[in-house]
């Protein structure tokens, strides 16, 4: 968890200043600790077996890319970290190479099914590079037809540091792989053994050097701030390794603690303490100052990057287009069609390997979750709501149908209203989520499709 594709793919809720977790969400309503919302209804059921239409609802409005991303989830880490309640299990005894297979099965069935040419890919973990090299080749075999037909226009893999050599780095240009997200989370040891992340800081200059030497040419890191004890000097500190290691992009979250997981448990014990709301926000503030002030634009609430190196595959979601997911508990979004594919990686190859999709969840989004979905994510953007992109999508004037919400914020100071975009100001940012969820309730009821 919070890790770059987590910023942007997995179901999540809002951090303390929606500086978290956010995504395509299953979500009804926002809620700022509801992890894993479940789907409304669930007309298809479980294991779904049946082909579905994956182009219902998929005209496309001028606004939209011409296509879709396509997002792979592998499920394994060496261990678990004690924070992180994102759907992966320790990869030692499990079986690497039926799971390959059987995300190469359900690949090949959700392309054919999909009329839209693959935009981006991306294949987040879990830690995909803790697969076995052989089986690494073999996954990123199965996707050399997408890449040489579709020519993505970005293929993102993550790694941790650590777990990037040079053999890997090797296989990952050989296949395309354009773009690696590094799980840095902080430059300072401490903060890394509270996280219980495995690195040390020396791996993670190492990665980036090998996967440079390798021809990878944008490369970004995670950085949490929030964490116990850090103090904005060793928030600076990281922020400054940043610079040093020479990337393009970087993803900075908000440590949240998410129920069950063993550093909740050490709050809890009153092992740890939790960073006040005022030293978090003023890291975020700091984040917002320093990093524009070194070349990177900020062009979401949590992602920063330098020019033309933003993430091509998370502004699909955030512009709300479509997605497919594919592996244990990835999602997909086609038109209104919404799908989960079941966390368990048993379950998962059973499914696969009887011919089955491994569908949990899916729903229709009806009008309600639509403007919902277009205000969760398209405000997480710096240039914020499309307003007629809203109009295309819903029919709905939102100058017209949030008036008297956005007139509030607008006074407020939390948000900037134009003809063509309604976007959080810098002092919005740090209220996102109250925000949104002000415009959110204001939204109608909707039609159930
Ligand atoms: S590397 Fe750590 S944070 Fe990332 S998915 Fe694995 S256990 Fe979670």
């Amino acid at each position: 968890m919070l890790h770059e594709s987590w910023s942007a793919a997995a179901t999540g809720a809002f951090g303390a200043f929606c500086v978290g977790r956010g995504g395509p969400t299953l979500l009804q309503e926002p809620s700022p600790d509801s992890a894993n919302p479940p789907v409304r209804g669930n007309e298809a059921g479980a294991s779904v077996a049946s082909p579905i239409d994956m182009t219902a609802g998929a005209t496309r409005s001028r606004e939209q890319s011409a296509g879709c991303g396509l997002y792979v989830h592998v499920p394994y880490c060496r261990r678990k970290c004690g924070y992180c309640d994102f759907y992966s299990v320790p990869v030692h005894d499990r079986p690497v190479e039926r799971l390959v297979a059987a995300i190469s099965a359900e690949l090949d069935r959700r392309l054919a099914e999909c009329v839209l040419p693959v935009h981006t890919i991306y294949i987040g973990g879990g830690t995909p590079t803790i697969l076995p090299v052989e089986a690494l080749g073999s996954l990123l075999h199965a996707l050399r037809p997408v890449v040489a037909t579709h020519r993505p226009v970005e293929f993102t893999v993550e790694a941790n540091p650590g777990t990037v050599d040079e053999r890997r780095a090797a296989v990952l240009v050989d296949a395309g792989v354009t773009r690696v997200s590094l799980g840095a989370q902080s430059f300072i040891p401490a903060e890394l053994a509270t996280l219980d992340r495995e690195h040390a800081p020396a791996d993670l200059t190492r990665s980036v050097a090998t996967l440079r030497a390798a021809g990878i040419r944008q490369i970004n890191l995670d950085l949490i701030f929030g964490i116990p004890d850090q103090t904005p000097a060793s928030w600076s500190a990281s922020l400054k390794q940043v610079l040093d290691a020479g990337v393009e992009h970087l993803a900075c979250y908000g440590l949240t603690y998410e129920p069950g997981t063993p550093l909740t448990e050490r709050l809890a014990r009153g092992e740890v303490t939790r960073c006040p709301e005022s030293l978090e926000a003023d890291m975020y503030e700091q984040a917002m100052d320093f990093l524009p002030a070194h070349g990177f634009d900020q062009y979401e609430i949590s992602n920063f990057a330098r020019p033309g190196s933003q993430c091509r595959h998370n502004l699909l979601y955030w512009h709300n287009e479509p997605y497919l997911g594919v592996g244990p508990s990835a999602a997909g979004c086609v038109g209104r069609r919404r799908y989960r594919n079941v966390e368990d990686v048993d379950e998962y190859l059973t499914s696969l390997e009887a011919g089955r999709l491994a569908e949990e969840e899916v729903e229709l989004l009806d009008d309600e979750m639509l403007m919902h979905e277009l205000l969760l994510m398209q405000l997480r953007l710096t240039e914020g709501l499309a307003v007629e992109v809203f109009r295309q999508r819903t029919g709905m004037d939102p100058l017209q149908l949030l008036q008297e919400p956005l007139g509030r914020l607008t006074t407020l100071g939390l948000l900037t209203v134009g003809t063509t975009h309604v976007a959080l100001t810098r002092a919005g940012r740090l209220l996102a989520d109250r925000v949104i969820l002000e415009l959110v309730r204001a939204c109608p009821p909707g039609v159930r499709h």
